[in-house]
C-alpha cells in the first residue's frame, strides 16, 4: 500500500470492446491521499468521537454554544485578520480563485469565527458570548509528526470581557478539558505581550540588542527583524536559541517592559490561576506566531509529543474584531490541535454490538434484529450465508451476545442467549431477551 500500482497487460486484442476496457482498468493508477492529509479509519474514529463528546460536555458547563463557519472564506479575512506578516498568510495558505474572487481554506479558525460574530450582529447579544468549534484547518506546511497539511482544531472563543477573570476561565477550561480526556501531566506556560503601545518600545530595545548579530541570525529571522521582531523569541532553529542566550539579550527579553495597567491584569491573571490550582510557568519567550495578540499569550505542552509539543494555543486579541471591521471588543480564546491529542491518548477499544443473531433463517434473523434495533439496541445479523459456527465465530468478534435463534427456538418463540465474555447461555422469551441485552 502507499505505491503508486500500474498493471499492465499487452497482449489483450485491442479491438474487442470488452477486452479494452478490462484493458483500462488495469490501466488505471490507484489514487492516492494527498501528502500531509490522512483518512480517519473506522477503527479510529472512536477516538475523534470521545474528543467531540467531552468537548460539548465541559465546554457546555461554562455556558459555550458551538458555531460552525465555513472552510473556505476570502483571502482578505486571513490576511487582515492573522496578520500579513505571519508564516500562516505569507506560506502556508491555500488559495484558489473563483469568479474573480480569492478565496481561501481556513487555516485557523479565530478569523472566521469573529467575521461570523460581526456579521451576525453577536455585539448585541450580553457579554460575554462563549462560542466554541471543531473542524478542519489547512496549512501548507512540511509534513512530519504532529504537523499535517489537514489537521484538526477544537477551539473558543469568549468576546466582550476585558478583565482578566476571562483569560483564567478559558485557561482553567482547557485544563479541565484536558483532564476529562485523562490528560493530567501537561505543562501550561503564560506569558503577558503587553498593549501596542509598551510593545513598542519593548520591540526596539530587542531590535536594538540583536543588531550586531543580525547577520548571524536565519534567514527567517533576518526577515522577521524589521516586520515582526518580536516572532524572531518564537524561533526553532538551535543558533538563533543561542543567540538569544547571550546575557545582554537575555536582560532585555527578561525585563519587565509591559506598562502598568498590562502588568496588573498579567498579576491578577497569575492570582486567580493560583486560587484555582492551576500550575503554571511564565516563559518570557512565548509569543505566538498569529498577530492579532495582545497581552495574555498562553500554551499547554506535553513532553511525550517530540518537537511538535504544544497541544493547545492561545490568548488576548483585543484588537481582532475592530481591525474586521466590528465594534471594541474585547476577547480571549484558544485552539488545540486534535491529532495531537489524539497521538496523546491510549487508544480506545471499538464499541461492541449489543447482539449479533446467530441464525440459519435471515428471514427470521431480520425479523429479530428490527425488533431491537427499534428498542435502541445494536443488532446485526448474518447476510452472507456463513455457516452457524462461522456466525458464532464473528458474534464473538463484535458482539457481548450472541442471540441464537436455530430451529428450536423459532418453533417455541424464543432465543438462546450467550454471554461472550462468560459463555453462559440461557434459552428466553423474546420479551425477556430485552432485560438481558
Ligand atoms: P506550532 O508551534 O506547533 O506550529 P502554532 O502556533 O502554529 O503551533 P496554532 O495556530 O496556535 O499553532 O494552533 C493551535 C494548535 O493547533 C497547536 O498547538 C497544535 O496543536 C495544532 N496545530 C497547528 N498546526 C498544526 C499542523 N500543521 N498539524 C497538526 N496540528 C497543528
Ligand atoms: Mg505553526
Amino acid at each position: 500500500m502507499g505505491k503508486k500500482l500500474y498493471k499492465l497487460r499487452i497482449y489483450i486484442h485491442p479491438i474487442d470492446n470488452c477486452y479494452l476496457n478490462y484493458y483500462n482498468l488495469l490501466m488505471t493508477k490507484i489514487i492516492n491521499v494527498i501528502k500531509g492529509t490522512h483518512d480517519i479509519l473506522p477503527q479510529e474514529v472512536e477516538q475523534w468521537h470521545f474528543l467531540e463528546e467531552n468537548a460539548l460536555k465541559i465546554f457546555s458547563r461554562y455556558g459555550y454554544k458551538e458555531i460552525r463557519t465555513p472552510i473556505f472564506e476570502a483571502t482578505e479575512l486571513f490576511a487582515r485578520g492573522v496578520g500579513d506578516t505571519t508564516d500562516i498568510v505569507n506560506k502556508e495558505m491555500y488559495t484558489f480563485e473563483k469568479s474573480d474572487r480569492s478565496l481561501t481554506l481556513r487555516p485557523e479558525n479565530t478569523a472566521g469565527v469573529v467575521r461570523s460574530y460581526i456579521e451576525n450582529g453577536m455585539s448585541r447579544l450580553s457579554p460575554p458570548v462563549k462560542l466554541w468549534y471543531k473542524g478542519p484547518m489547512f496549512r501548507y506546511e512540511r509534513p512530519q509528526k504532529g504537523r499535517q497539511r489537514q489537521f484538526h482544531q477544537v477551539g473558543v472563543e469568549m468576546f466582550g470581557v476585558k478583565d482578566p477573570t476571562a483569560d483564567a476561565e478559558v485557561i482553567l477550561m482547557a485544563v479541565n478539558y484536558l483532564k476529562a480526556l485523562g490528560l493530567n501531566d501537561l505543562e501550561v506556560e503564560i506569558n503577558s505581550l503587553g498593549c501596542p503601545k509598551c510593545r513598542e518600545e519593548f520591540k526596539n530595545k530587542l531590535k536594538a540588542v540583536l543588531k550586531p548579530e543580525f547577520n548571524n541570525l536565519c534567514e527567517d529571522c533576518q526577515n522577521r527583524y524589521e516586520k515582526n521582531p518580536l516572532r524572531l523569541l518564537d524561533c526553532k532553529v538551535e543558533n538563533c536559541k543561542a543567540i538569544f542566550e547571550k546575557p545582554e539579550i537575555q536582560k532585555v527579553i527578561q525585563s519587565d517592559f509591559i506598562c502598568e495597567e498590562c502588568a496588573e491584569h498579567f498579576s491578577k491573571l497569575k492570582t486567580y490561576l493560583d486560587k484555582l490550582g492551576v500550575k503554571y510557568a511564565v516563559n518570557k519567550l512565548l509569543v505566538r506566531g498569529l498577530d492579532y495578540y495582545n497581552r495574555t499569550v498562553f500554551e499547554i505542552k506535553s513532553n511525550n509529543l517530540g518537537s511538535q509539543n504544544a497541544v493547545c494555543g492561545g490568548g488576548r486579541y483585543d484588537s481582532l474584531v475592530r481591525n474586521l471591521g466590528g465594534e471594541d471588543t474585547p476577547a480571549v480564546g484558544w485552539a488545540m490541535g486534535m491529532e495531537r491529542l489524539n497521538s496523546l491518548l491510549p487508544t480506545r477499544e471499538s464499541k461492541k454490538l449489543d447482539g449479533y443473531i446467530v441464525s440459519t433463517s435471515p428471514a427470521d434473523a431480520f425479523e429479530l434484529a428490527e425488533e431491537l434495533r427499534k428498542d435502541g439496541y445494536a443488532i446485526e445479523f448474518d447476510l452472507t450465508n456463513k455457516k452457524f459456527t462461522k456466525q458464532l465465530e464473528k458474534a464473538s468478534k463484535v458482539a457481548n451476545y450472541a442471540l441464537i435463534l436455530g430451529e428450536d427456538e423459532i418453533k417455541a418463540g424464543k432465543v438462546s442467549v450467550k454471554n461472550l465474555a462468560t459463555s453462559e447461555q440461557k434459552t428466553v422469551s423474546r420479551q425477556d431477551l430485552r432485560s438481558i441485552l
